[in-house]
């Protein structure tokens, strides 16, 4: 199971008012708005498909906002980057995608490689022109649904073999494989293959898994045909074991690739252990390079991980918990299947500026449910609003030396009393000098 159930709070209307810049964040749609940080994006890509502008810095904690340049466009830091599958986000086109401000989103190597597979998609001009997305693409190295899709996957040295679930034929899947297909799509960001093992797995095979890595990411590295124009992140592996990550992180930062993702986690460990993890990752990653958390996507974690030191963030939780007819709020979610909406007549946030929000009720949408998959779609749209304008509160509150007072009212309207605080977020919080009251 990829994600460990969510507690939810549940409620007809919002319970504290925030005065942090939550429901006022501007969207900023362009990327490259600032004249002065496009002449020194534009520089710096002449050389590298990749730049990191630190904007601020929190002087408390170790959150940071940053202009992260990238083939495309201009990435604002902390991100959090909606999940395609098959060159499509479920329930959203890529035109609503584009209308939220989203700078960055995922596709998904694995089944695109599969169907319709990478000449195609060469053939269209990449990923890019194949979706017709004008801004930035991370895919992902294949690995990971292998191991979470396949029964039968089998890691060796070359490579992890599995059965299709297309055909059924053995496949191999190599870490060459998985950069020529990455290069085939055309992403401005590329994962490594690496050898996945579950977080909650002990013993030898995980120094085996984070070592296999280290070796997986020197053969993409030699495989990228293109490091002008795609970026190669490397994935810190090494289980829930602090020694096997710091060597980890050792041996991928004399690498000097153009970024790291922490790899490996929210894989149903202990929320201790996960956090743990993720500030030793963060303490040692360099700081002129962007880290991406992968895998996580609840509110809580994002607003926890951006004060512990990560920018990027992915996870499929908000489009997939949408077509479930649960909608994020910044007091938890809302149910909007169960009878209590029925009659509704509110928004789902009335702070929300989305195009479900501007146009419907809580009940049309309720009603809508029984009948009709555009419940879904309308339900997506608001999710990934609710996520991209949250970072940008975030980021701003960075920008402005108040994310310090920005968590707390964000822990104060999510949760209904301090007790209910989760304590792995209250120790994660107080490790980096804040103390939630
Ligand atoms: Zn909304």
């Amino acid at each position: 199971m990829l994600f460990a159930a969510q507690r939810v709070h549940v409620a007809a209307r919002p319970r504290f008012k925030m005065a942090a810049p939550m429901a006022t964040a501007r969207v900023d749609v362009s990327g490259i708005k600032d004249p002065k940080l496009d002449m020194c994006v534009r520089r710096a890509l002449s050389v590298a498909p990749l730049a990191l502008q630190i904007v601020a810095e929190c002087p408390i904690t170790k959150a940071r906002a940053c202009s992260l340049a990238l083939p495309h466009c201009v990435v604002n830091t902390p991100v959090f980057m909606p999940v395609g599958t098959q060159g499509t986000l479920k329930g959203i086109t890529v035109d609503q995608l584009e209308d939220l401000g989203c700078q960055i989103c995922l596709g998904n190597t694995y089944h695109l490689g599969m169907r319709p597979g990478p000449e195609l998609i060469e053939e269209a001009n990449g990923l890019h022109g194949f979706m017709n997305w004008k801004r930035n693409l991370l895919t992902d190295s294949g690995g990971f649904q292998m191991v979470s899709l396949v029964e039968l996957s089998e890691v060796t040295e070359e490579g992890v073999k599995f059965c299709s679930p297309y055909d059924g034929r053995e496949t191999l899947l190599t870490p060459e494989q998985s950069i020529a297909i990455q290069n085939s799509l055309g992403s401005d960001i590329m994962m490594q293959l690496d050898d996945v093992v579950s977080s909650t797995v002990t013993g030898p095979r995980v120094e085996e898994a984070m070592k296999r890595s280290v070796r997986w990411l020197d053969r993409c590295i030699a495989a990228n045909k293109n490091p002008e124009r795609q970026n190669l992140f490397a994935i810190i592996q090494g289980g829930l074991n602090a020694e096997l990550r710091k060597a980890c992180l050792d041996e991928m930062i004399k690498r000097d690739v153009p970024g790291f993702a922490i790899g490996g986690l929210s894989g149903g460990e202990e929320k201790d252990d996960f956090w743990r993890m993720v500030t030793l990752s963060t303490d040692h990653l360099p700081r002129e390079k962007p880290r991406y958390l992968m895998g996580v996507g609840y509110a809580v974690d994002l607003v926890v991980c951006v004060a512990l030191g990560c920018d990027m963030f992915d996870c499929v939780f908000p489009t997939r918990t949408a077509r479930f007819g649960s909608a994020l709020v910044p007091w938890g979610s809302l149910q909007l299947k169960q009878k209590q909406f029925a009659k509704d007549f509110q928004p789902i946030d009335p702070d929300c500026q989305c195009a479900t929000c501007r146009r419907h009720s809580r009940a049309y949408l309720h009603a809508l449910f029984k009948c009709d998959t555009a419940a879904m779609h309308h339900i997506t749209i608001h999710n990934i609003s609710y996520q991209l304008t949250l970072m940008r509160a975030v980021r701003q509150s960075i920008i402005d030396k108040c994310f310090p007072e920005y968590v707390k009212s964000f822990m104060r309207r999510m949760f209904p009393s301090p007790e209910q605080y989760p304590k792995w977020a209250v120790d994660a919080l107080a490790s980096v000098n804040i103390k939630l009251d």
